[in-house]
């Protein structure tokens, strides 16, 4: 199919033509009219910053998905630049955002965390807030470093390659932080099953922080296969999951870890997943979701609905052991 570009290059050509005709031929710059010309151009140089370009305008490092066709910023080499595009619109800036508002949210329950973030018992300890923490922390990685990736991946090939490494770490970060502090109250009263499947969630953080600090891993034909890994390491959560059903049965498995909870958050992280491994709905009509409502902004969206069901969880997990154990 072929995809006729939408933005052209006329805005950046007439400055530069008029800078010419005045380097050619210094005396134009007497002439007052020709002087607002310039003045002109240089407004016009100005607005290029914001100018957007189309799929098959950009340099092919920049190329991942070809179903979104306009909206691009143009690798800028210039973090000035980069900077500026946190205030147009361009076809990243709501993956920008939909990571970088729950980040700053994560960051102040963080930061207030012995006031908002857990209902305070009379038996809370200094381990509660060190694990409800910790997962804000994971969520807070995940979402910044993100938010930063699609910041930052106009510049250069080479920024963009390590904003995608700050990517993917951010994700194992979130997952680690996710299972490691649910498993925590989940085996409260068995700590080496705890110990046991943390090790294990640990073991996969590390290889697939190996996985995704290799360059071949960012690459275009590796889109399935990444969103496969990342699911794999979610699902190994289901180990200890039926243990916990095997050893204590549904009921019980549902009041220590909110168990409607966690299945929630699977299926938004894994619906995420998917649509964004088959690059739905912009694959039914290339062009038609390129600033709004695309699998990558979905899946964001979607993370963030999975995170917050985790939160959830985790705080029934975490009023249940208090009810029962203290
Ligand atoms: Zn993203």
């Amino acid at each position: 199919m072929s995809i006729k570009p939408e933005f052209t290059s006329t805005q950046y050509t007439s400055t530069n033509a008029i800078k010419m005709r005045v380097r050619n031929d210094p005396s134009l710059l007497q002439n007052k009219t020709n002087k607002i010309s310039i003045k002109g151009a240089e407004d016009s140089e100005d607005k290029t910053h914001s100018k957007l370009y189309s799929f098959h305008e950009i340099p092919e490092w920049q190329k991942d998905n070809e179903y979104i066709i306009k909206g691009y910023v143009k690798e800028t080499n210039s973090f000035k630049r980069i900077f500026q595009s946190l205030f147009f619109l361009h076809n990243e800036t709501v993956n920008i955002y939909t990571h970088f508002l729950p980040g700053i949210l994560c960051f102040a329950l963080i930061s207030s965390v012995l006031e908002f973030s857990l209902f305070k018992k009379y038996t809370t300890t200094l381990t509660d807030y060190l694990m409800v923490n910790f997962f804000f922390a994971g969520a807070f990685t995940c979402f910044m470093m993100s938010a930063t990736f699609h910041c930052i991946k106009a510049h250069s090939e080479k920024v963009s390659i390590f904003g995608n490494k700050l990517d993917y770490l951010g994700i194992v970060a979130l997952i680690v932080s996710s299972l490691i502090s649910l498993m925590f109250y989940g085996f409260y009263d068995d700590f080496k099953a705890f110990l046991v499947f943390g090790t294990i969630t640990t073991a996969f953080g590390v290889t697939c922080t190996i996985l995704s600090l290799k360059d071949r891993f960012r690459k275009r034909e590796w889109r399935v296969k990444r969103a496969i890994m990342f699911v794999i390491f979610g699902l190994s959560a289901v180990i200890p999951l039926f243990y916990g059903l095997a050893k204590h049965g549904y009921k019980e498995t549902c009041n220590k870890i909110g168990f409607n909870w966690v299945l929630l958050e699977g299926v938004f992280y894994i619906t995420g997943a998917v649509l964004y491994g088959l690059r739905y709905p912009e694959k039914t009509c290339p062009g038609k979701y390129d600033f709004f409502l695309n699998s990558h902004q979905i899946f964001h969206c979607l993370v963030v609905a999975g995170a917050t069901s985790h939160y959830i969880a985790l705080i029934n997990s975490y009023e249940y052991v208090h009810k029962t154990f203290f």
